[in-house]
């Protein structure tokens, strides 16, 4: 950029730097209200553009910005890529040297500075007030900022004293933006940062481009496999509940030809910095990680998000899938999900040290889930009510919809099992109640006298495995408890009276087929090729993801920040022929089209398909 910067407007700014011809949603509606001196809390959800909400405005004002970020290694990525577009952007973090610390405030001072990215803790330093104190800033991005709120599961206590930005630093405008879309960390947000006066903007939480898939548990490591068999060539995110659990995935997954890396917060910083940054670089790896990993992470292209065990809330889950396609491209939401989960989940809770007042809570919010995993309507449409956003439903694009869900009337065989369980007295666990309603004789029913009880047998019109699903839905519904103490006993709910009284009816979901002969019914078949290409193009594609590995591996750079995969894709469809022409590709800037233009050309030229 020049250093004597004219004025520029936001749109020519998209356009010269970014090489985007126009904004997406809200975008433009938050740059120009920045741009012009106000506040604001953007609320969109991932992949919506938020990094240009700030990143325009800073340009287009006098002065430097400067960026609030949890996380160093996401300044690091960031900084990498405003740098490969000509932004002339800094991190400010404890790995300075005390020359490059200097460069930095040498460079503020002579105002050459863009963007400036500094961690929370250091933002109410004197030390950098001492920094600012000779420079014009031109606005304060707080990125992540529901790190502020003790509701989500990031909370940072750091962020609590952002508060005081406004009154150190009056008439120097503010942003606030969050994936996060519950109103209870919205409310915080206003609140904890000081922006009551702040424009709130918030669009659709919906992410069209991610199929949503919850599938029953069968054979978990296969169910995985199938699913990663979508995938091969690209990169996702596998998460598991517990660090051995990670660890073990992962190498079974190495066993069966498929790249692994375990990350957990048990791992030494080098591990974990290196898996990470493997994750980031390769362009065909399975990161396998407890939630421990994930939070700052801005690879646009991971294609999938798998988890083998449930996450502890709808809030949760959306933010660990919504990693998945933040470039828009197709991705995939997957989990395997069962009866084991119900009770892990909930003996989590109840053997937590929290107070009661959150163990309330924290079982409103699983409850919350589970009637996701177990709805015979459109996922989507339930994901968004969660968060109080009307959607028409039949979305088309969730597992529920491509392949109905048929319901049952369930309320006689709810009875039967909740008799089961009452008549050989709540003492017993799902696999020897499901004996006694099929009239297993075995030693143990005979030791405790079940085969003599009129329930015996009582219910053997129907599979053991269906009667499996039976207990899930009837753990979900909270008509039966697990008894932890007690061995894993089924107990009855004080709800399970209406049940037995005829006042309440149940429905019930019919479990698909085990997968297997027809598993690909799901997302996968009828998924398109990510790319969308076919043939020559797809050739195309895969030569210039060629090259665009070969220049990221020389810069020691994660390929997407050369370009991400829209703009290959773009380019392999529209083969440009010269310089000019590349200007037209979007994510194609002047900067990046001088540094890498020319590479491309060259493959384009070479290419006789
Ligand atoms: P968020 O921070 O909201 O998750 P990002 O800022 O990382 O999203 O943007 C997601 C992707 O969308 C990035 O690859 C970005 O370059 C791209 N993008 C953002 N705004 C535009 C736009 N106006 N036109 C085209 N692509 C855009
Ligand atoms: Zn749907």
């Amino acid at each position: 950029m020049n250093d004597h910067r004219p004025q520029q407007s936001p749109l020519d700014v998209l356009k010269r730097v970014y090489g985007y011809d126009s904004f997406r949603g809200k975008q433009q509606a938050v740059i120009e209200h920045v741009t012009a001196g106000g506040d604001a809390v953007v609320l969109f959800p991932t992949g919506a553009g938020k990094s240009l909400c700030f990143q325009v405005p800073a340009l287009c004002r006098d002065g430097v910005g400067i960026v609030i970020s949890p996380l160093i290694a996401l300044m690091r990525d960031q900084v990498e890529a405003l740098k490969q577009v000509g932004v002339r952007a800094a991190a400010l973090n404890s790995s300075l040297s005390r020359e490059e610390f200097f460069a930095v405030r040498d460079a503020m001072r002579r105002g050459e500075l863009d963007l400036l990215y500094v961690t929370p803790e250091r933002i109410v330093t004197d030390g950098f007030a001492e920094l600012v104190a000779d420079a014009r800033i031109a606005l304060f991005a707080i990125d992540e900022a529901h790190c502020v709120s003790q509701w989500g599961h990031d909370f940072r206590p750091e962020y609590r004293a952002l508060g005081v930005i406004g009154e150190r630093y009056p008439g120097v405008p503010r942003l606030a933006l969050t994936a996060t879309a519950d109103p209870h960390t919205r409310d915080d947000i206003v609140e904890r940062l000081g922006l009551t006066g702040a424009r709130i903007f918030t669009t659709s939480f919906d992410r069209p481009n991610i199929f949503y898939e919850i599938a029953e548990r069968d054979q978990p490591r296969q169910q995985l496999l199938r699913f990663l068999s979508r995938h091969e060539g690209e990169s996702g995110i596998v998460y598991c509940l517990s660090r051995a659990k990670v660890e073990e995935t992962a190498e079974w997954l190495n066993g069966q030809g498929v790249r692994a890396l375990p990350y957990h917060a048990g791992f030494d910083r080098a591990v974990r910095d290196a898996n990470q940054d493997a994750f980031l670089k390769e362009e065909n790896l399975c990161l396998v990680a407890t939630v421990a990993f994930g939070m700052g992470i801005d690879k646009p292209d991971v294609r999938y998000v798998a988890h083998l065990d449930l996450p502890g809330s709808v809030e949760a889950y959306y933010q660990e899938t919504g990693r998945a396609g933040r470039d828009g491209l197709p991705s995939e939401a997957w989990m395997a999900y069962g009866m084991a989960d119900v009770v892990q989940r909930r003996r989590m809770i109840d053997e937590g040290g929290a107070a009661d007042e959150i163990k309330r809570v924290e079982r409103a919010k699983l409850n919350a889930l589970l009637a996701i995993c177990e709805t015979a309507g459109c996922r989507r449409q339930a994901i968004l009510a969660h968060f109080g956003e009307a959607h028409p439903g039949n979305c088309g694009h969730c597992d529920t919809c491509r392949n109905p869900v048929e319901t049952w009337d369930g309320t006689e065989a709810a009875i039967k099992a909740l008799a089961a369980v009452y008549r050989t007295g709540e003492r017993f666990g799902a696999a020897h109640v499901i004996d006694v309603l099929v009239g297993n004789v075995n030693e143990k029913t005979q030791r405790f006298g079940h085969t003599d009880m009129p329930v015996f047998g009582a219910g053997k019109d129907i599979s053991p495995r269906v009667w499996q699903s039976i207990f899930r839905q009837l753990l979900a519904m909270g008509l039966v408890s697990v008894d932890h103490s007690a061995y894993g006993a089924f107990k009855l709910e004080p709800e399970a009276r209406a049940v037995f009284r005829h006042e309440r009816q149940v429905s019930f979901r019919k479990d698909r087929a085990p997968a297997g002969r027809k598993a690909s019914r799901g997302g996968a078949s009828a998924r398109p090729d990510r790319a969308n290409l076919a043939g020559a193009e797809r050739d195309l594609f895969e030569l210039l993801r060629a090259e665009r590995l070969s220049i990221a591996k020389e810069l020691d750079v994660p390929p997407y920040v050369v370009f991400p995969d829209t703009t290959l894709i773009a380019m392999a469809k529209m083969r440009p022929r010269d310089r000019l022409e590349l200007l037209d590709i979007p994510g194609i800037g002047e900067t990046k089209r001088d540094r890498f233009g020319d590479a491309f050309l060259a493959v384009i030229e070479a290419f006789d398909g």
